[in-house]
């Protein structure tokens, strides 16, 4: 490619409205020009890179055996509330209606369309497992479309879905699933993790999502220092706390009431009676679903919702609101407490330990002190309900852990029968008994995974591509165009690049040296290489790699062959 016919219109200024630097530096390099929120163009450059990613996908999605399709982007409203997704998917689904009056939207997600497909193809357990996959573009109103293509309203997915005809042959389409994206991230160059992810109220199914590690990550994850546990924050587990011995549990003291006034916040409470948040006990009220239940969680903890709704089995939890909250419990919000609380009380592990806590008195400005389970209250049920913190210690193996940030590149999620049941996707067995297919689905986010991997490579100047995922794998810089010896040059190596599959873009304007070595930084093309007069003359130009700061001087004769085994190294060290 010609940079001086090419489109690629670069800036140096920071977009105001990028946050982050990988939305920057894709705007500044030319690669995107934003339509509308969330809706994006991609210009050639981006368009490449989204390209290579695809073909990445492709490339190790065939050798694992999936086969490609490409459903279509509108899907009839009929579908959806077959599924019952209709009434539960909310705002993000896109709906509109034809000139028929019939209700439609535009996917953003494809269970229920390769689901019809699938029951009314596959009768027999004979036609699988079958995995089938599809690169396409999906919509989403995102409430927040931010960061450009990391979360955008419309964008490209790779979305697969797996049928089995068992358990075991589900989990085996899982685990090639895992296994194939881990291939593929590491072929695209990033570096992520693997972690455990909450999987809703869907029950009985897993799944893993693929983080690519990076400070501006939108999610939070854990992973053990010891062993190989690692999870997405709101999933993570929690370690059952060590039990007292039973002389402490008879060492209860008298319940005390005392006067709180006004206060009623965990830090309030605890320098006003001079204790640690681990004294003392939080009772919120939630609304799960139709009923009112107490969540009970020690003072320096944080209840997990996600938890607490796949705990109760319930499709939705919301904190209660102020007149909710004294209604139930007869004092204004802060006072809550255990003690005579008529709702289902459900309270998080740790709190089984605990003794001689303070609550709320459910009254206003009135705590209570050496408050005991057992002798005060009963709980309904405990379970883990809370916010793993860097002081736990690993569930599986009792392990340092630690925190990070993370970028959710590819959702792994075995569904089992959840749709085949709903659209009555079945087959029949050996046996010739019908029974519903086992479902998977898997989906890896194309756009995004180029913005993390940007998130992930760059420095002050620019993009730091990967090689594999670059819109181009080398660039040549001839820095006077108008002296015959130094276009010629830069041609010639260009030609033979080019022979050699290698994807160039030779920077060909008529610009200042300056200018040019500047966009290549931005651009982030991983091999440049210099055509200069003083080195022509002394039949040598320069070969840099982006990531690196020093530059090699090569013979004009050597150079085609050189670059190219930089590029190879390059793939190489991805392997
Ligand atoms: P998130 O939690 O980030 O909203 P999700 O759980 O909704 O993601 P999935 O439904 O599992 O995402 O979609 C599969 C993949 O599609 C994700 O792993 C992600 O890479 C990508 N993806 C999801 N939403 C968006 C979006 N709004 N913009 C760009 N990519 C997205
Ligand atoms: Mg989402």
């Amino acid at each position: 490619m010609r940079y001086s016919s090419y489109f690629m219109p670069t800036y140096k200024e920071i977009p105001s409205d990028a946050e982050v630097i990988s939305h920057q530096l894709m705007l500044r390099a030319g690669m995107i020009r934003k339509l509308t929120s969330g809706i994006y163009t991609y210009l050639p450059a981006g368009l490449r890179s989204i390209k290579k990613v695809e073909n990445i996908i492709r490339e190790e999605m065939n050798r694992s055996g999936a086969i490609e399709i490409l459903m279509p982007a509108v899907q009839p409203a009929e579908l959806w509330r077959e599924s019952g997704r209709w009434d539960h998917y909310g705002h993000e689904l896109l709906r509109f209606r034809d000139r028929h009056n019939h209700d439609a939207c535009f996917g953003p997600t494809h269970e229920e369309v390769i689901t019809d497909l699938v029951r009314r193809e596959i009768h027999s357990y004979k036609q699988m497992p079958v995995n089938l996959y599809q690169i396409q573009t999906k919509f989403r109103d995102e409430i927040r479309p931010r960061f450009g293509l990391m979360r955008g309203r419309e964008f490209i997915m790779k979305d697969a879905y797996s049928f089995d005809v068992d358990e075991e042959g589900a989990d085996r389409s899982y685990e090639i699933m895992n296994e194939t994206y881990t291939r593929i991230f590491q072929r695209c160059g990033l570096r992520f993790r693997a972690v455990e992810a909450d999987t809703g109220a869907i029950g009985g199914s897993y799944s893993h999502e693929f983080m690519v590690l990076a400070d501006t990550g939108e999610d939070q994850i854990m992973n053990c220092m010891e062993c190989d546990y690692a999870a997405n924050l709101e999933r993570a587990e929690v370690k059952l706390p060590d039990s007292q011995p039973e002389s402490d549990r008879n060492d209860m003291n008298p319940m005390e009431e005392v006067d709180t006034p006004d206060i009623k916040t965990v830090e309030d409470v605890t320098s006003f009676l001079s204790i640690t948040p681990d004294e003392l006990i939080k009772t919120l009220i939630f609304v799960v679903d139709e009923d009112v239940v107490a969540v009970m969680v020690r003072g320096d903890h944080e209840i997990n919702e996600a938890k607490l709704k796949n705990f109760l089995g319930a499709q939705d939890v919301e904190l209660a609101d102020t007149d909710l909250v004294s209604e139930t419990t007869g004092a204004p919000m802060g006072f809550a407490g255990p003690v005579g609380l008529k709702i289902k009380l459900v309270a998080d592990n740790a709190v089984k330990e605990m003794k001689n806590f303070v609550a709320g008195g459910n009254r206003k400005d009135l705590h209570l002190k050496n408050v005991n389970l057992g002798r005060d209250f009963s709980v309904d049920r405990f379970g883990d309900l809370r916010v793993i913190t860097p002081q736990d210690s690993c569930p599986k193996c009792s392990g340092k852990i630690q925190f990070g940030r993370g970028i959710e590149v590819g959702h792994i999620f075995k569904l089992g029968t959840k749709y085949s049941k709903s659209l009555k996707a079945l087959f029949l067995d050996e046996q010739g008994k019908e029974r519903p297919i086992i479902m998977g689905c898997y989906g890896i986010g194309v756009g995004r995974t180029v913005a993390a991997a940007i998130e992930q490579n760059h420095d002050k100047n620019g993009i730091i591509f990967p090689i594999p995922i670059s819109p181009f794998e080398v660039t040549i810089l001839p820095l006077q165009i108008h002296e015959t010896s130094v276009a010629e040059t830069a041609e010639k190596i260009y030609a033979d690049l080019l022979n050699h599959d290698i994807d160039v873009l030779l920077d060909d304007r008529d610009e200042r040296a300056g200018v040019k070595f500047n966009d290549a930084d931005l651009i982030g093309i991983p091999v440049r290489v210099t055509v200069g007069l003083r080195g022509v003359r002394n039949d040598q130009v320069e070969v840099k790699l982006r990531a690196e700061p020093e530059s090699i001087v090569v013979p004009i004769n050597e150079a085609s062959a050189i670059i190219r085994q930089k590029t190879k190294d390059l793939y190489d060290s991805l392997k």
